[in-house]
């Protein structure tokens, strides 16, 4: 054995064909989104065979931001055994069924990138034949359904609480989760305020065996070979465990700072920096719910609107190169008008990277001290949530099998680097170029495979060969919306379809619309729909 103290694993018997046996003691640093998401999800997997310690400071607050999500958060809730009915009330949760841009190509555009498959036809993307017949000047409304839903403010749901029909999610072989939604349920993933989460995760989790210390880590204690073996606290003194998971945040005590492993920083590619938040009151009888989050292009960056029951989550996510915090607020607060005048603001200073390696010797790092992207596409619970899963493939046993580590590393710098490129795509692509910030934002370094990607597209509409090819949650055809709405790298279609008959795309594009009018027409607002469910 190489690893370090064998706690909580004394007097387990390996596996009868004599592996080493999987390590029983976890101790979870830091109690935000990821701490508590990390200690739900492994009580959930291990039940009592682990036992988990998770220790969160009184006095360092978490980022009190991320309500946005990816649509994947769905198997989360899932695995924990929850319903919506369970957890979506408690958390002011609501639905999501696209990113909304607006203003990213020019003043007044607005374009969705939806959780919707992409159809195709006679082997090419609706996208495809839409650049060849454009139907209307909107890709977005004639190539997905949800498009007009969004526009419409429609639920997903009836409220009689039957599911969207099934008919909608097409088949398409598409990488990992997305694909285990195919013949499942319509794809949605949700809003809600990310610490009534951590809160409610926190009964989940206490309830189910997890060892809950509020205290400080002061000091975190290393063996000979480096490896953590124990966290000093103000007042419970030492924890010992086998396995350590950093969630501190950008602190990244464990990770970074006493295991020294080197950040790697995006930023030269991704140059927004910071955020300043606001929660804004808002009357859900007056004011409509979007089913969406949504992103507006600033002079500097962007503001997030994220509805929820009772608030909206706003802010700007902008580069501190081009302006100050102080003109940043001011630019929020006049986005968001009267509403805003009582509520604080939040400033945040952003880490955009990620740890060299999120797992080393016995530290696994998930959440912000893991990595960061700006949230533009809502990524940053989805970064926890796969690291989550990857953690109990790729859990390890008292051996401390150094593949493990290194298989889990991999997954999770392919994840963080894909979305990196995909966030590039957003600025490189963005016609909008008014100022020194837009305008830098053609010239600016790009990740290197994605330069010839981009060359690639001006000719031929992305596919699965030519996006970033290893997993990061993202489709091919989340890449065609990003260049088709943003407008400004010209792309073409396929000169084949000069040479196919368009009948049966021209048919589809109708059966879109079709579609859609009948479900603006039979679904509920979400406003209805939450109204609704308020009363009982
Ligand atoms: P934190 O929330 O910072 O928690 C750190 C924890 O560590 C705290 O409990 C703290 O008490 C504890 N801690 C620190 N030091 C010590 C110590 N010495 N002793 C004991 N405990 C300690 N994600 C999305 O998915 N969607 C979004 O829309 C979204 N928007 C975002 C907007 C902004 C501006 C930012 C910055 C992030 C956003 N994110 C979003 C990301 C999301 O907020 C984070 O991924 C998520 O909150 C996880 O944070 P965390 O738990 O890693 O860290």
């Amino acid at each position: 054995m190489n690893g370090p103290g064998t706690n909580g694993t004394a007097g387990h018997d390996p596996a009868a064909n004599g592996a080493a046996a999987a390590v029983r003691d976890v101790v979870i640093v830091g109690g935000g989104t990821a701490g508590w998401m990390t200690a739900a999800y492994l009580t959930a997997a291990f039940g009592n065979r682990v036992k988990i310690t998770l220790v969160e400071s009184a006095d360092v607050g978490t980022i009190g931001v991320g309500e946005a999500t990816f649509s994947d958060i769905r198997h989360f809730f899932e695995f924990l055994g929850l319903a919506e009915r369970d957890w979506m009330p408690a958390c002011n949760a609501t639905y999501k069924l696209a990113v909304r841009f607006e203003n990213w190509r020019e003043p007044g555009h607005h374009f969705y990138h939806p959780f919707e498959q992409l159809r195709s036809v006679k082997g090419f993307p609706l996208t495809d034949w839409w650049l060849r017949y454009p139907t209307s000047k909107r890709f977005d409304t004639d190539c997905f359904v949800m498009a007009s839903l969004i526009d419409a403010n429609r639920n997903p749901r009836y409220l009689d609480n039957r599911l969207l029909e099934q008919e909608f999610v097409e088949s398409d072989d598409l990488p990992n989760t997305i694909a285990e939604y195919q013949g499942a349920q319509f794809p949605y993933a949700y809003h809600f305020e990310a610490h009534l989460l951590a809160k409610y995760l926190t009964k989940y989790a206490t309830e189910r065996g997890v060892r809950h210390v509020v205290d400080n880590v002061v000091d975190v204690g290393l063996d000979e070979r480096g490896w953590l073996s124990h966290v000093t606290t103000a007042e419970h003194g030492r924890l010992t465990g086998d396995l350590f998971v950093d969630c501190t945040g950008f602190r990244g005590l464990l990770i970074n700072k006493a295991l020294a492993e080197p950040f790697v920083s995006y930023q030269d590619t991704l140059p927004n920096d910071s955020a300043v938040a606001l929660q804004v009151p808002m009357d859900m009888d007056k004011d409509p719910l979007r089913p969406c989050t949504t992103a507006t292009a600033q002079d500097a960056g962007w503001i997030w609107t994220i509805p929820l029951i009772s608030r909206i989550g706003t802010g700007y996510v902008y580069a501190s190169d081009y302006i100050d915090a102080e003109e940043a607020e001011r630019t929020l607060r006049e986005f968001v008008g009267p509403a805003a005048a009582d509520a604080s603001a939040n400033h945040i200073r952003m880490r955009i990277g990620r740890s060299r390696r999120s797992w080393v010797n016995n530290c696994v790092a998930i959440g912000l001290s893991s990595g960061f992207v700006e949230p533009l596409e809502s990524t940053g619970i989805f970064f926890i949530h796969y690291a989550i899963e990857q953690l109990v493939k790729y859990y390890p046993a008292a051996d401390w099998d150094q593949s493990l580590r290194d298989q889990y590393n991999g997954a999770v710098m392919n994840v963080m680097d894909g979305v990196r490129e995909f966030l590039v795509l957003h600025y490189r692509g963005a016609k909008r170029a008014d100022n020194q910030y837009w305008r830098d934002t053609k010239i600016r370094t790009v990740p290197d495979p994605l330069a010839e990607r981009l060359e690639q597209w001006e000719s031929k509409v992305p596919d699965a060969g030519t996006v970033y090819p290893r997993y990061h949650g993202l489709p091919p055809y989340s890449y065609n919306c990003i260049l088709l709405g943003t407008g400004g790298i010209d792309v073409r279609p396929s000169p084949a379809l000069d040479l196919i008959d368009e009948k049966d795309a021209l048919a589809e594009f109708q059966a879109v619309r079709d579609k859609a009018r009948h479900l603006v027409r039979t679904l509920p607002t979400q406003n209805e729909y939450f109204r609704r469910m308020r009363e009982g």
